[in-house]
């Protein structure tokens, strides 16, 4: 029974084809896979290529703006002695004036940053996370292609779209 069946089925394709002249390219569907995007619909985003997003031009993609004080480290050379570590001043325990370690930055040569208040930078704020969303995409890291219009398919050019001579 089943063998007869698919002698059946044979007969019936060996008639269509005998019939009808089906267009090889695109087996008689009329359409064939779109190539630019390879039936996806959609093309990668040359922008961003298929990520989606970018780094932030603000902060370098770290999230962070640096502090353009101190250049992010939150720290700058000290004002009183001027990086030296030490600072002409009044020694109480000698009581006269004589070079001592800097009692601003105890002998560092640096103090905390006013700007960021040490802490180097700030949040960026025109991002989260170091990555902004790709405006071309809008985040999704594909574009849709114009070849197809989206559809993944073109109609086929040899058979006009008929699926048969
Ligand atoms: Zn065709
Ligand atoms: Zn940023
Ligand atoms: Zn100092
Ligand atoms: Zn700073
Ligand atoms: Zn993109
Ligand atoms: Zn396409």
């Amino acid at each position: 029974m089943i063998l007869r069946s698919i002698l059946l089925l044979s007969f019936f394709h060996i008639f269509f084809i005998a019939c009808k002249s089906e267009c090889e390219t695109c087996k008689g569907k009329g359409k064939i896979t779109c190539k630019v995007c390879y039936g996806d619909g959609k093309n990668k985003c040359e922008e961003c290529e298929g990520v989606g997003e970018s780094d932030c031009l603000y902060c370098d993609g770290d999230g962070i703006e640096k502090c353009s004080t101190c250049y992010g480290s939150g720290k700058n050379t000290c004002s009183k002695c001027a990086g030296a570590g030490t600072a002409y001043d009044y020694d109480y325990s000698i009581s006269e004036y004589t070079y001592m370690t800097c009692n601003d930055c105890y002998g560092a040569g640096k103090e905390r940053c006013n700007s960021c208040m040490g802490s180097g930078g700030d949040n960026c704020i025109s991002c989260f996370s170091g990555k902004i969303k790709c405006d071309n995409c809008e985040g999704e890291g594909k574009t849709e292609c114009g070849t197809c219009i989206s559809q993944g398919e073109v109609k086929c050019a040899d058979c006009n779209g008929k699926g048969e001579y």
